[in-house]
């Protein structure tokens, strides 16, 4: 095994099955993505230590166990088509393809995005497609999805996002304000959408038309 294998399953094992985390398929998923190549290189010492890191231009990459938790409310099958918005890293996209069928990731900060783009090609993830966009808007040509994960702080629930959703759809996002957000968990079924806060965390902001003003 090399260092990272070695300190990738001690990451899994002790900061997400430790934390309560139990699905097989996540847990193997986490346990292949490599997540020192979606961090900078000075910070791939610590790559498999349970916090978020600096990826430059004021964004970070979440913590693992974050990962591993949202990851875990969406309850990803095989079939479904995923959408993320705030594609940052790259590395919740890499999580999610190994997941679902299709993963479609929005990202505003251009850099940001060819920098996942590159990662995304090295490691040979085909069923990731990427857009630089406002995600406050989705990604209709694509929608309805199985499943959204927003992976930046809203002030408000995107109704746009909501309309994007699939009946039978899982979200989540955090919402809150520019300090601390709750996570919210959304199922759409025939009756509607029914909405669960479930934790507090802290993002950094989803800024566009129906997010944070930049
Ligand atoms: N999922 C990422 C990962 O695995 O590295 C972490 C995302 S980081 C916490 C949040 C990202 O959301 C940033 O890259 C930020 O630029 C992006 N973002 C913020 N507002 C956005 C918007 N309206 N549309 C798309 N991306 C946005």
């Amino acid at each position: 095994m090399t260092e990272f294998e070695i300190k990738r399953a001690h990451m899994v094992k002790n900061h997400i099955q430790a934390r309560g985390i139990s699905d097989k398929r996540l847990l193997e998923a986490m346990r292949t993505v490599e997540r020192q190549k979606f961090v900078p290189e000075h910070q791939k010492a610590y790559a498999y230590e349970d916090h978020p890191l600096p990826i430059g231009l004021e964004q970070t990459i979440s913590q693992p166990y974050i990962v591993a938790e949202m990851t875990n409310t969406l309850k990803i099958k095989k079939t479904d088509r995923v959408l993320e918005i705030g594609t940052g890293s790259g590395y919740q996209a890499a999580i999610l393809s190994q997941l679902a069928a299709e993963v479609y990731t929005v990202e505003r900060i251009k850099p940001l995005l060819e920098k996942a783009q590159r990662v995304f090609k090295t490691c040979g993830y085909t069923n990731i497609h990427t857009l630089h966009s406002d995600g406050t808007l989705g990604w209709s040509d694509y929608s309805p999805f199985d499943a959204i994960m927003v992976t930046a702080a809203a002030p408000k629930l995107p109704q746009t996002l909501v309309d994007q959703l699939a009946v039978g759809g899982r979200m989540v996002i955090p919402v809150g304000d520019r300090s601390v957000q709750s996570l919210v968990e959304i199922y759409k079924d025939q009756q509607g959408v029914h909405v669960k806060d479930y934790s507090l965390v802290r993002f950094v902001p989803l800024i566009g038309q129906h997010g944070w003003k930049g």
